[in-house]
């Protein structure tokens, strides 16, 4: 079952709460109940003493009688607050008496007390008992009084409205924290939605193709605002091959377009006669030919580098091995550039596929003897540490104009584009480079300056 963001949190938050005050509830009635209890108990066996000792206090000793007058107002009072008694002297003869006094308010005390006890107390399971106390003056026995109360405790009027108000308190608390959880939940809801709706919205948005979208906000929450970033990144980054595909696109119709046209018009001024078909204009046309071929074969090497990186056949190789047969590969290249070519550093072995890896340092090396003039000097370094091994590629060739270099790993993207012209690149070299070093999880990174030279460094974990 699916609900608002909104009601959940309410409704989490709500039984929380109530959970909390439930507990709180029964947790302070069973104490109150007990201490409470206990409490009235003490306090009944003190009023019983204290009554018993203000009886005693009215035996006159000297004249060994009882002020009467007194007995009656004490015996009034005690009967007010729930004890009815009844007073004998030494000689067991009463000298006053509660029931005798007034029976009909003795009789509506006690029904009274057990009527509210028993309907709203029931627990405590009192009754009526009665107590015999001696009633003693200058150590000598004068008399004795007998209690009769509603056991071990009872409570009266402002007794029971304690405990009422303190029960009214807990169900107002309960009632106010309800409501208290249902406004705190919309509050956190809307907080926590109005950003994740946000960002559903830019998804949709993205999804149909508008990558222009940013959400602009600041939640304070660590998480959402990852999301917002994730988002946005989706979105600038899926503009980007956007317009990178369509960049490809234009270039690879353009690429193939010019050679095309070129071969078309010398073929048909050929075939019209207009043009002697000589080796020269022959061999222009073979060379346009091989040009399209390579676009095409570049295009086909990256859409499976691109399928293959999926599945590495990794082994353990020697990259100063793998270095010197790709240099095997370039010599006549080199060779008719006079080009001076090292390989320096350690013999480090690694562990990966060494077709993909070769490929890297074929693509790498021969962009350094692409754009390094004749007589130019590459450095090949392959360093390791610990954990990772390091390779290098230094020339001392053209460079890429800094505003150029983040761009140059991205598919058909060539610096400089008159400069391509001559030497015939499609753009692509370095995006295989890079997808397969990230396949291997390394990082390729290019430091260069315009007609000092470049530097390519791979960085591929052991
Ligand atoms: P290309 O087929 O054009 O060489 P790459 O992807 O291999 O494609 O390289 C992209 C661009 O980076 C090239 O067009 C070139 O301008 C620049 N570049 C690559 N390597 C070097 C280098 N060693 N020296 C100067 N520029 C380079």
């Amino acid at each position: 079952m699916k609900h608002r963001l909104r009601t959940k949190f309410s409704l989490t938050i709500a039984l929380a709460m109530l959970l909390t005050i439930g507990l709180v509830s029964l947790l302070s009635n069973f104490l109150i109940e007990k201490q409470f209890t206990n409490y009235l108990g003490i306090q009944q066996e003190k009023r019983i003493l204290e009554i018993a000792d203000n009886l005693s206090q009215q035996y006159n000793s000297t004249t060994k009688t009882w002020d009467s007058d007194f007995v009656h107002t004490i015996g009034m009072y005690a009967l007010n607050d729930g004890y009815i008694i009844s007073v004998t002297d030494a000689a067991g003869q009463v000298i006053w008496d509660a029931e005798t006094c007034d029976m009909t308010m003795c009789n509506q005390v006690t029904n009274n007390i057990t009527n509210s006890m028993a309907m709203q107390h029931p627990q405590s399971q009192g009754e009526f008992t009665s107590k015999s106390i001696s009633l003693t003056k200058d150590n000598d026995v004068t008399g004795t009084v007998n209690v009769k109360y509603y056991g071990p405790y009872f409570l009266n009027e402002d007794d029971f409205q304690f405990l009422k108000s303190l029960n009214l308190i807990l169900i107002g608390i309960a009632f106010i924290s309800l409501i208290f959880s249902i406004v705190l939940g919309t509050i956190l809801a809307r907080r926590l939605s109005k950003p994740i709706l946000k960002t559903v919205d830019a998804t949709k948005q993205i999804s149909q193709g508008d990558y222009s979208v940013r959400i602009e906000e600041n939640t304070n929450t660590t998480e959402l605002d990852e999301l917002i970033d994730a988002i946005n990144h989706l979105a600038d980054s899926l503009g980007k091959q956007e317009a990178l595909r369509k960049q490809l696109t234009a270039d690879v119709a353009h690429e193939l377009r010019t050679p095309l046209t070129s071969v078309g018009t010398h073929i048909e001024a050929m075939i019209e006669g207009v043009w002697e078909p000589t080796e020269q204009r022959l061999q222009s046309c073979y060379d346009e030919i091989l040009r399209i071929g390579k676009i095409i074969q570049d295009l086909e090497n990256l859409a499976r580098v691109e399928s293959e990186n999926l599945k590495l056949d990794k082994k353990q190789l020697n990259l100063t091995e793998v270095a010197e047969k790709v240099l095997g590969n370039l010599e006549a290249e080199i060779s008719r550039k006079k080009l001076m070519v090292s390989i320096e550093g350690t013999r480090s072995d690694f562990i990966g596929d060494p077709d993909r890896i070769s490929q890297v340092l074929m693509n790498l090396i021969s962009n350094a003897i692409k754009y390094t003039p004749d007589g130019g000097q590459i450095q090949i370094l392959i360093t390791e540490s610990d954990q990772v091994v390091e390779i290098r590629v230094k020339d001392n060739g053209l460079g890429i104009p800094e505003d150029e270099q983040p761009y140059i790993f991205e598919r058909f993207y060539r610096a400089d584009k008159s400069r391509n012209r001559l030497t015939g690149g499609t753009g692509i070299g370095l995006a295989i480079v890079k997808s397969i070093v990230t396949a291997h999880g390394g990082t390729v990174a290019v430091e260069s300056r315009p007609n000092e030279g470049s530097c390519f460094t791979v960085i591929l974990p052991k």
